[in-house]
This record gives structure tokens, sequence and C-alpha cells, in this order.
């Protein structure tokens, strides 16, 4: 288990290309997942993509009630009407911070490390988390959203 480097820049290539589903949860994509948690408590991250790590599988791993968890082909199966905005920052947009509107609460379903089919609702912080996290496995940005630099 090794933290990995963390891409950046909005126009970097690989963070713009989608993800492409897991078809079959080998030893190579569960050392990714364990590679990508080091990463993220590394970083300190509340969520990673594999895209910042330099990979194209559809897999996140995302903190959920204070646990980080890894989502294999997370897909969100409904989002509430209501939104709210709040501001997000990106590890792989140092010093970027944007206000982004999302849905208040999402239905996701996923597959576990063991590869069962899960499905949970969620809301508010971990709704946001998931979905940033399932931006980033389309090749989106929070400064899709619109850029404002924080003030120094
Ligand atoms: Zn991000």
């Amino acid at each position: 288990m090794t933290p990995l480097p963390i891409l950046t820049g909005a126009n970097n290539p690989i963070l713009r290309t989608k993800t492409k589903p897991v078809k079959k949860i080998t030893k190579d994509v569960l050392k990714l997942l364990k590679d990508m948690e080091q990463t993220t408590i590394a970083a300190e991250g509340l969520g990673l993509a594999a895209p910042q790590v330099g990979h194209g599988e559809r897999v996140c791993i995302v903190k959920l009630h204070g646990k980080l968890m890894p989502l294999i082909n997370p897909e969100i199966t409904h989002k509430s009407r209501e939104q709210e905005i709040a501001e997000e920052g990106c590890l792989s947009l140092p010093n970027i911070w944007v206000q982004v509107p999302r849905a208040v609460s999402i239905v996701i379903t996923y597959q576990n490390a063991k590869g069962a089919e899960e499905e949970r609702k969620l809301e508010k912080l971990e709704a946001r988390i998931v979905q940033h996290e399932v931006d980033h496995l389309e090749g989106k940005l929070i400064v899709d959203y619109g850029e404002h630099p924080k003030p120094l």
C-alpha cells in the first residue's frame, strides 16, 4: 500500500477522460483501491477518484460517516430536486474553491470490494462527496461549475 502521486490541472487530459466500468474485480483493482485509500489518508481528502491517480477504471474512494470506503462502478440512480450550494475544493485543483450546486440527497448503486451490488441513500455532505467523485469519473471538475479563486 503506497500513497500515489495526485495529478493536478483543470486541463490534464487524464482528469478529463471518462472512466470505463470495472468488469472483473481483479487483484490489480483491489490493490489500486488500497493505494487510493492510502493516498486519500495522506492527502487528508474526503474522496479520491481513479483518474486523479492516473487510472481509467470507474472506481473511487469516499469518506462516508467518517469512514473511507471504495465504490466500484458507482452510479447515481436518483437525485433530489432540492439543491444546496456550498464551497468545494479538489485535491487535483490546489488553491481553487468553487461554489457548486449539488442535490441534497441522492441514491447510489455500486459494487463493494467483494463484488456485491449495494444501494445507499445519502444526504448533505455525504451526497456532495459522492457527486464530486462521480463527476471525476465522467471527466468533470468543479471549475466546470464556474471558477472562483479564493482571495488571498
Ligand atoms: Zn476532486
